[in-house]
């Protein structure tokens, strides 16, 4: 496995809840290939684990509050990321939510509040994100978001979070557009399922695992440290060419139709 793709870089690493979240296995990653990392959590009632997995990292990782909820809440967090990080190389948005009753059943009863907090959080918050970290990006940059099959098709269960995904990778492509000329990369991990606490959110999630492990064409689910190292790569220098994409980390499944 290569070491040292991330030296001398310092990055952001936005959602981290617990040891189970995508966020965390991307800052395992980063932190193992040498980068200088802040882990952002939601609020007060995460504050203590997020603390806690910092502490693990090699380096001298820091753990900072950033809601995505509001402006407000947003220019609150950069005022301790700048402080903390006056230039960012790279930045992971790890951040989703929609109201569990809106992950059961038919899109058909999406609600208005429902749609809107769904692609409040899960869309709009990485444009919000981008806005405020390129600035920091005075060397140029990589942004990588987290996006899912049910952007492009329909999943059961997915409903809302489908649309909020499409909105998400269209942003990708937007901001990969507006800020490309600054040597700023935007990209997207399409992820394969994996449990975690957003996903268990999803109704019917275990049959999601199932089908999955039986059709993709590495026959098994992915992991997130698959996850961690297809972001570090992104981030990376060796993906100095790559800016506007979705790449695919689900073993192969979505090139599987039968
Ligand atoms: P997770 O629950 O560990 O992470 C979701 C994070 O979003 C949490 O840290 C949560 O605190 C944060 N969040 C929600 N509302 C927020 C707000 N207002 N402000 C700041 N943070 C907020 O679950 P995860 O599966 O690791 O999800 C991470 C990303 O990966 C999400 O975008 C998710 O849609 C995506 N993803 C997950 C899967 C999967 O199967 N787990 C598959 C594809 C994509």
């Amino acid at each position: 496995m290569a070491q040292g793709l991330l030296e001398g870089k310092a990055g952001v690493v936005f959602g981290v809840a617990n040891k189970r979240s995508i966020a965390w296995a991307c800052a395992q990653s980063a932190a193992a290939q040498g980068a200088r990392l802040i882990l952002t959590y939601q609020g007060e009632r995460l504050r203590e684990g997020a603390e806690e997995l910092a502490a693990k990292l090699p380096g001298e990782a820091r753990a900072l509050p950033c809601d995505v909820g509001s402006e407000q809440a947003l220019d609150e967090g950069f005022v301790a990321i700048g402080e903390l990080m006056p230039r960012v190389d790279f930045a992971v948005h790890s951040i989703a939510y929609a109201d569990k009753q809106e992950l059961e059943g038919e899109y058909l009863t999406t609600s208005r509040e429902g749609f809107q907090r769904a692609l409040e959080i899960s869309a709009y918050s990485f444009t919000a994100l981008a806005r405020r970290l390129s600035p920091l990006m005075t060397a140029g940059g990589s942004l990588v978001t987290m996006s899912y099959l049910g952007a492009g098709m329909v999943v059961p269960h997915y409903n809302v979070m489908g649309v909020a995904k499409a909105a998400l990778e269209a942003s990708v492509r937007y901001l990969a557009a507006d800020l490309g000329p600054r040597q700023i990369r935007v990209n997207a991990i399409s992820a394969g399922p994996i449990r975690t606490l957003a996903a268990s959110a999803v109704g019917d999630f275990g049959t999601i695992l199932d089908l999955h492990k039986a059709r993709a064409p590495l026959r098994r689910n992915v992991e997130g440290a698959e996850i961690g190292d297809a972001t570090s790569f992104l981030v990376s220098d060796l993906a100095r060419g790559v800016t506007g994409c979705v790449l695919f980390v689900d073993g192969g499944f979505h090139i599987t139709a039968l």
